[in-house]
């Protein structure tokens, strides 16, 4: 007995010092992908250093890291929407990053003093082609057109993914104009708002509306699945890559920062970094159906691919995180709840 005791203690005397030895990173991520830990464990390879990941949806590991303030173990944040990553920033749970890397890497557009893109989504328009040709809704204006009264389908305003679109449409045409627009699109709708992108996808399939708008990767997501009731929904839709002949489609964004209370800097922004190398770029985009936030990495997803090619927004996120208050404001105002 005291020899097992023993033999297990001086086991134990090894060990400590081992992982006291070793980094351990606490990731705080919100994306639950089984292929994200191909990754991890490849990053874990090249650095020696541990990745321990705490995950929650997007909205509750916000709020925790948020809520833990200056105690957060957290080292790394990774979440989806610039309006998040925004969040964040204005709670002051970020650093700035001293990289040349990540400078010269990451587009400045898909980039803040306080946090990096990592990969691109689009939001997109789709129809239901029994109902509408694509020439109908061309532009997230359109939206807003009476012709389209009882056919538009939407998910709440106040959902993320809305509200960094309409603080984009603000930095494009104005306050005024937008919430014109947001009244339009209010006038014009099937049903109270509901569900996620997805309920969109399905409710045009159905012809529950006529038109709705949803971010990229789900479309491909319904393209790659095993239920072929799900992929047949995507022959009764059209997509629409929005306002191509003016500011382009409204582009957002996953990524991620150091942050601020991390006792694990170094460690943090060489993760950091690796995500921006071309194999973490490729990975990390295709596990969710998105575009490398690197430009000219390319990825092999031919469900995207199906989808083409266009011509994306180029406006900064940060104009648009400078936005989202208003546009909160604005869809409260007219009834985009
Ligand atoms: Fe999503």
């Amino acid at each position: 007995m005291l020899r097992q005791t023993l033999a297990a203690l001086s086991a134990l005397l090894w060990i400590v010092p081992a992982i006291a030895g070793d980094t351990v990173l606490n990731l705080y991520s919100a994306r639950h992908y089984q292929s994200d830990e191909a990754l991890y464990d490849d990053f874990t390879r090249q650095s020696g250093i541990q990745i321990k990941r705490i995950e929650g949806n997007e909205q509750a590991l916000l709020e925790r890291v948020i809520h833990e303030g200056e105690n957060s173990p957290a080292d790394v944040f990774i979440t989806v929407d610039a309006a998040r990553l925004a969040q964040a920033e204005a709670h002051g749970i970020l650093a700035p990053v001293d990289s040349a890397l990540l400078t010269a890497r990451i587009p400045a557009h898909l980039r803040s003093a306080h946090w990096y893109a990592f990969s691109t989504r689009a939001r997109v328009i789709i129809y239901n082609r029994r109902k509408l040709n694509a020439e109908d809704v061309p532009t997230y204006e359109s939206l807003a057109d009476e012709k389209l009264r009882g056919k538009v389908c939407s998910r709440s305003g106040a959902h993320p993914y809305n509200l960094s679109l309409v603080a984009a449409l603000i930095a494009h045409n104005g306050e005024a104009a937008t919430e014109t627009w947001a009244r339009g699109v209010v006038a014009n709708f099937a049903r109270a708002p509901k569900g996620g992108d997805t309920d969109q996808i399905k409710s045009v399939a159905a012809g529950e509306c006529a038109v709705a708008v949803t971010n990229s990767y789900y479309l491909a997501r319904l393209m790659a699945s095993e239920r072929v009731e799900e992929r047949n929904l995507l022959k009764r839709i059209g997509v629409v890559w929005p306002n191509q002949a003016s500011y382009g489609a409204h582009v957002n964004v996953s990524g991620g920062g150091l942050v601020r209370t991390s006792k694990h800097r170094a460690a943090a922004i060489a993760f950091l970094e690796y995500l921006a190398s071309d194999s973490a770029q490729r990975h990390f985009a295709n596990a969710n159906n998105e575009w490398p936030a690197v430009p000219g990495v390319t990825i092999d997803n031919p469900d995207l691919d199906t989808l083409g090619h266009f011509t994306a927004d180029t406006l900064p996120l940060t104009t648009l995180a400078g936005n989202l208050v208003k546009a909160q404001q604005l869809l409260d105002r007219a009834g985009y709840r």
